[in-house]
């Protein structure tokens, strides 16, 4: 397997919430999509395990993404373990991506910080030759973090995903069990309504910083090379 993207992250339906629209963007560009979910998410309030991985299936359609597995690492349990690096690592050297995706290094749920910390010390382990690791080592290209989660990060860049904001929202909804509404959890989990009114302000709030309708938000912590400042594509005033 040879990936253009990977995206990984906490939970079954992190990546859908906080890049699924520039995944759905790349998958329909003729990109090959993979994600990596290190946890099944068995531990949060609503639905379980298996149900949830049923919905991810579903979402994973939607979004035409060639490849998705889960490390069945535990879920509220995500940690700096040398362990847990060397497993993604191998997933790396497995799926040779050439872009990862990452949850932003800060925020309010540990697993999600964690995911972005640990991913980023997996992908360099990933090209280390001497480590205990299947495969040839591979390095990707390039990481970048999805910074959705913590919405006060100001982005490097935003992609426009005016085009695939229904389906992303569609491939959110694959996730019944964590958006139904419920009376006793509303204050957790917004119903379908909310939620929509909720990605779309966020969507909008990341479109109006580059001048489209709907966008989602990354952070590099790289400075980007620029060749040709005339096709430099920053926004028009
Ligand atoms: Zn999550």
């Amino acid at each position: 397997m040879k990936l253009d993207v990977l995206s990984i992250s906490a939970h079954p339906d992190d990546t859908e919430l906080t890049c699924g629209g520039t995944v759905i963007k790349m998958a329909d560009a003729g990109y090959k999509v993979g994600l990596l979910d290190l946890t099944a998410g068995e531990s949060g309030t609503r639905g379980n395990a298996p149900l949830r991985e049923r919905e991810s299936r579903r979402a994973s359609k939607i979004m035409r993404v060639v490849h998705r597995e889960n490390l069945y690492l535990p879920d509220a349990g995500i940690e700096d373990l040398r362990e847990y690096k060397l497993k993604i690592a191998q997933k790396i050297r497995d799926l040779r991506p050439r872009t990862v995706i990452l949850p932003y290094w800060e925020g309010r749920h540990p697993d999600h910080y964690l995911t972005g910390r640990i991913g980023y010390e997996a992908c360099f382990y990933a090209g280390l030759r001497r480590l205990p690791l299947q495969g040839k080592p591979h390095r990707p290209h390039k990481i970048i973090y999805s910074s959705l989660y913590v919405p006060s990060v100001r982005p490097t860049f935003v992609v426009d995903i005016t085009a695939q904001f229904e389906k992303k929202l569609k491939a959110v909804l694959a996730y019944s069990s964590q958006f139904s509404p419920r009376q006793d959890l509303q204050n957790l989990f917004p119903a379908r309504a909310d939620l929509r009114e909720r990605l779309a302000s966020l969507a909008r709030h990341f479109g109006l910083m580059i001048g489209v309708r709907y966008g989602e938000p990354f952070v590099t912590r790289e400075v980007a090379r620029v060749d040709d400042i005339v096709e430099m594509p920053v926004r028009s005033i």
